[in-house]
C-alpha cells in the first residue's frame, strides 16, 4: 500500500470517478511507456476504455483502478454537437 495521498490534492474519491464522458481527457499518475500522461476516454461501462493521446494505444481499466490511477481531468468535451 503506497501512501502517496496528498492532503491538498483535489478530492477524487478513490472509489468513485468524477463525471467522465466520451472524449474526456484525463491525466494519470504514472506515464505510459511512450511517455504520455494523458488519455482520452473512448468507452464507458463497467470498464473504461482509454486511448493514449501520444501513441494511440487503447486499454481497458476497471473504474476503481482508473479512479486510483487518475490524477485529474485535463479537458471535458464541449457539448456543441447536440
Ligand atoms: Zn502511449
Amino acid at each position: 500500500m503506497a501512501l502517496d495521498f496528498a492532503p491538498q490534492a483535489p478530492c477524487y474519491n478513490a472509489c468513485m470517478l468524477p463525471d467522465l464522458k466520451l472524449e474526456t481527457v484525463v491525466r494519470l499518475r504514472k506515464p505510459h511507456p511512450c511517455g504520455s500522461y494523458e488519455w482520452k476516454v473512448v468507452r464507458l461501462g463497467g470498464d473504461i476504455g482509454l486511448e493514449c493521446l501520444n501513441c494511440g494505444r487503447r486499454v481497458l481499466l476497471p473504474r476503481r483502478l482508473l479512479a486510483q490511477r487518475m490524477k485529474g481531468i485535463v479537458s471535458q468535451p464541449k457539448n456543441e454537437s447536440e
